[in-house]
């Protein structure tokens, strides 16, 4: 059994309501039980297409019981279910799920990376996961998610703001 924070995010419809709709597909995995969720996000786009719309995100934590791959996958399906398209890199998106964390693990594969490669530097991550546990160590980092926060701060000029997650 690992506990695994996972990082829900989205800019096209109605993205806090696809997200909500993702929590409770993901709690109907085998082996999955939600313990605690973030708040909700907003955020101004990093990259991608000038003018698209400001992202939603979130973070989860959960016990899983199967092997991170498993996890992935099971992932990768509920996006595609909520017609996630990949046609742009860091483009519009109606939902993305990304294993932030799996345990203490680290993870190299080609298709998985764990920790997430860009935790470190992106605000919409940091921030909701201080929420679930800002003392956790990230793997690899030598840091907790604060210090890591602490680091990114200063030089963060993201606009972000806590939502309600009832729309
Ligand atoms: P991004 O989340 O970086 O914007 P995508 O959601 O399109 O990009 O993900 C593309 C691929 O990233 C996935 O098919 C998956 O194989 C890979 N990937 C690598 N590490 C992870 C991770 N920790 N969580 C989710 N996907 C990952
Ligand atoms: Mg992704």
């Amino acid at each position: 059994m690992a506990e695994v924070y996972i990082g829900l995010g989205g800019n096209l419809g109605n993205s806090r309501a696809i997200m909500l709709a993702a929590l409770h597909d993901m709690e109907e995995l085998p082996g999955y039980h939600e313990l605690a969720r973030s708040g909700c996000w907003l955020s101004a786009p990093l990259g991608g297409p000038a003018g698209q719309p400001y992202f939603y995100n979130a973070v989860v934590r959960a016990n899983y019981s199967g092997s991170a791959d498993k996890l992935l996958k099971e992932l990768l399906h509920i996006e595609d279910s909520h017609g996630r398209r990949r046609l742009q890199i860091n483009g519009p998106r109606t939902l993305d799920l990304d294993i932030l964390l799996f345990g203490q693990m680290i993870i190299n594969e080609p298709s998985l990376s764990v920790p997430h490669p860009r935790l470190g530097q992106r605000a919409f991550v940091l921030l909701p996961l201080m929420q679930l546990n800002q003392h956790l160590p990230v793997p690899g980092s030598n840091c907790s998610v604060l210090e890591l926060w602490q680091g990114l701060a200063a030089a963060q000029q993201q606009i972000i703001k806590e939502v309600s997650w009832v729309i």
